[in-house]
């Protein structure tokens, strides 16, 4: 029984993984067919996302690094 449920966890995961890398593959897409845009709340590009991401993450305080 406990084999079972841990090989079907690890495949659960391995799925998971697949479906996160698929659709980072499919946002990097979208921002090279779209280029350089402004950041749009409905655009699903991996910049608009990251940008997203930022905003909702207000733990970055300082910026690491010096210009
Ligand atoms: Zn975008």
């Amino acid at each position: 029984m406990k084999k079972t449920s841990i090989s079907y966890n690890k495949k659960k995961m391995a799925n998971e993984r697949k479906l996160i890398f698929e659709m980072i593959d499919a946002s990097c897409e979208l921002a090279a067919r779209k280029g350089a845009h402004p950041m749009e709340n409905g655009c699903n590009c991996i910049a608009c996302v990251n940008k997203r991401k930022r905003l909702l993450e207000p733990h970055v305080k300082k910026w690491k690094f010096r210009l």
